[in-house]
This record gives structure tokens, C-alpha cells and sequence, in this order.
């Protein structure tokens, strides 16, 4: 099933992901893919937020 990243704001499609595999990375957090788009969307300039340390969970087993 693929995943699509749309801006809250004016619903422009950010990323969207067809498949495990696409590329390297694979599906991307919405933080990281707010930093790779520079943290705005790019049609209407919505601040996208920025990526909290806190809201990365670490897990060991
Ligand atoms: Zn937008």
C-alpha cells in the first residue's frame, strides 16, 4: 500500500511512496522528510515543524 505524505495546509503531495525498495532509505519519518524538503512545503511555504528529540523512541531488546 503505498504512503503519501500531504501538507496539512494546502494538501499539495509531499512524497509519496509506492513501495519498499523505491530507494535506498525506504519510507522516511515525516521528520526526516521535513528536513529534506528544508522543513516547508514547497507549494504554499507551511512550516512543515521540526523533528523533536523527544519524539524518537529507542528501543533495545
Ligand atoms: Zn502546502
Amino acid at each position: 500500500m503505498p504512503v503519501i505524505y500531504r501538507c496539512s495546509h494546502c494538501g499539495n503531495v509531499l512524497y509519496s511512496f509506492e513501495k519498499v525498495g523505491q530507494d535506498f532509505y525506504g519510507l522516511p519519518t515525516p521528520s526526516e522528510l521535513s528536513i529534506k524538503l528544508g522543513g516547508k512545503c514547497s507549494k504554499c511555504g507551511n512550516l512543515l515543524g521540526r523533528p523533536k528529540l523527544d519524539s524518537i523512541k529507542v528501543f533495545t531488546k
